[in-house]
């Protein structure tokens, strides 16, 4: 299979020339090749099958595959470890496209005193885990609830974590980016050579760039500089649980101005119950029945794992003295109001490591909850992002619980709580062995878009199958966001070589491919 327009014999030529130039050992072109970068959660995973992936070990190489690309016009899909599920895994949008792999970039330098990370996008935040600890350094990750991706591809992608670093593309300082043409630049005070502050200061001279390669297709980044959190003194909060549906509004509304303010520095994320049933369980522990969950269903769920319709845990980081206090003001915040239950949290430096997501460490066990519904299992994200009100997450929840049971899927979602904004990520868990399902939930994602769209709300982020879908619904002043990212694309990357579709800006040779 190659991409639309190119020939069979012309992949053969580039495949030999990647060969030639970085060792035909890294370059994987079998039907086994094929489907390992394939992306298993996709509704149907051949829209999207890559034709071969090549895996540079530098910049240097890195550079050599772009000019080839360019000269054999072969769309590239840059991933750094390409676990990005639930929005396209290693997958590219454009079915033929070469996957880049960047896995074997592993770099590590840290700058301990200034609390700064460069990595190269093969590092995972199981390997910069190790080396911190290896190192006995004492700084601490923010990590995705999935850890087993990279910590510059999550970034990249505008991944979340739960510490105050939980914003991981705000805390990315200095990149350095191969250009589609093959230039090699670095951002911010990189660019002045030997800078000892690129990875200190983010903006540099003139216009910043950093942001231009988040979730975009306008280079390919081989090194990415990260701010990293000092191992606090303490982190105390509470797990809040909540009994009843209408509780997520009052409570959003009284953790609004704490959030707001900076009180809370880390993104809470109200979550539903099936959050831990969906991890801990499989659907046919608690039913037979195809249809949406009965209530029945729903209270021995929460009755076993003793949890609210909704729950949300609050990390309060700092010197003990800061975070007793903040505790106080916390507490005030929910005092008399309806809470079902308020579980202390308490990890004071000395204690044995937390082990969560909450204090940095990396896991992979909430993938589990792909198993949901038995079979091959998978999921899709719908995110979008809303105002800070109880009142309109209120209204959202409900508009799109009322979607989940009209296509008949169990309700699964958060509202994680920004500084000015609230994103709703709601999992479509799905069996893709079940063909009805399969159909039902490209309608159901369909309609979720354009039901958020009607109340002016876009997603932050989706799954390579739906870039397009996402990318219509920013249509202000007919799509000129979309023209403007198109006129970059066009003067950065005329043979349009690198991840063509991506977050729906495609290139002036591909345009009529977008769907
Ligand atoms: P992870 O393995 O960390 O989950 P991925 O490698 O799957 O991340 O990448 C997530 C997204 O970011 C993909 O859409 C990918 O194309 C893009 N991306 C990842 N690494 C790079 C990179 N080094 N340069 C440009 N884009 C990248």
């Amino acid at each position: 299979m190659t991409p639309a327009g190119i020939s069979q014999s012309d992949l053969k030529l580039a495949l030999k020339a990647f060969g030639d130039a970085i060792g035909a050992d890294n370059v994987f072109a079998s039907e086994a090749d094929q489907l390992s970068y394939s992306d298993h959660f996709s509704p149907d995973e051949s829209r999207h099958m890559p034709s071969a992936a090549v895996a540079p070990a530098t910049a240097e190489e890195v550079r050599a595959i772009v000019r080839l690309a360019n000269k054999y016009k072969i769309p590239l899909w840059p991933i750094s470890r390409g676990k990005n599920f639930g929005y396209g895994g290693a997958a590219p949008v454009l079915k033929g496209s070469v996957v880049l792999d960047l896995t074997r970039m592993k770099k590590i330098e840290v700058d301990v005193e200034s609390g700064t990370v460069l990595v190269e996008p093969g590092v995972g935040f199981f390997d910069l885990y190790d080396y911190l600890r290896a190192n006995d350094i004492p700084l601490w990750l923010s990590v995705p609830g999935n850890a087993w991706g990279s910590v510059a591809g999550n970034a990249l992608d505008r991944g979340v974590g739960y510490t105050p670093y939980g914003d991981h593309a705000s805390r990315i300082c200095g990149l350095e980016v191969v250009l589609p043409d093959g230039d090699i630049v670095r951002t911010g005070m990189g660019a002045m050579a030997g800078a000892p502050t690129w990875q200190l200061y983010k903006p540099g001279f003139g216009p910043s760039w950093d942001t231009m390669f988040c979730q975009s297709n306008f280079g390919i980044v081989t090194k990415l500089g990260m701010w990293l959190m000092h191992e606090p003194e303490s982190v105390l909060g509470y797990d809040f649980e909540f009994d009843k549906i209408d509780d997520l509004g009052w409570a959003i509304d009284t953790l609004m101005p704490l959030r707001r303010d900076g009180i809370i520095q880390q993104s809470p994320s109200f979550g539903n119950w099936l959050r831990s049933a969906a991890v801990m369980t499989t659907r046919s522990q608690w039913t037979d029945d195809p249809g949406p969950l009965k209530e029945s269903v729903i209270s021995a769920i929460r009755k076993k794992f003793n949890i609210g319709w909704w729950s949300v845990q609050v990390r309060l980081y700092g010197p003990l003295d800061v975070t007793e206090a903040t505790l106080k003001v916390l507490n005030n915040a929910f005092n008399g109001k309806p809470v079902m239950a308020m579980k202390p949290a308490r990890w004071v430096k000395g204690d044995a490591p937390e082990g969560s997501p909450f204090s940095g460490v990396p896991i992979t066990f909430p993938l589990a909850n792909a198993n949901w519904y038995g079979g091959r299992g998978g999921h899709t994200g719908y995110s979008p992002v809303l105002p800070t009100r109880g009142d309109l997450a209120m209204d959202q929840f409900r508009r799109t619980y009322a979607l989940y049971q009209k296509y008949g899927f169990d309700y699964h979602a958060s509202f994680a709580m920004g500084e000015r904004s609230l994103t709703n990520v709601n999992q479509l868990l799905f069996d893709r062995d079940d063909a009805d399902m399969m159909q039902r939930l490209d309608k159901f994602f369909r309609e979720l878009v354009v039901d958020a769209k009607a109340k002016g709300y876009g997603e932050y982020r989706t799954h390579i199958e739906y870039m397009d879908v996402v990318a219509e619904t920013y249509d202000f002043n007919d799509h000129a966001l979309r023209r403007l990212n198109e006129r970059v694309k066009d003067a950065l990357d005329p043979n349009g070589v690198i991840a063509p579709g991506k977050s729906g800006i495609w290139p002036a040779n591909r345009r009529g491919e977008r769907s």
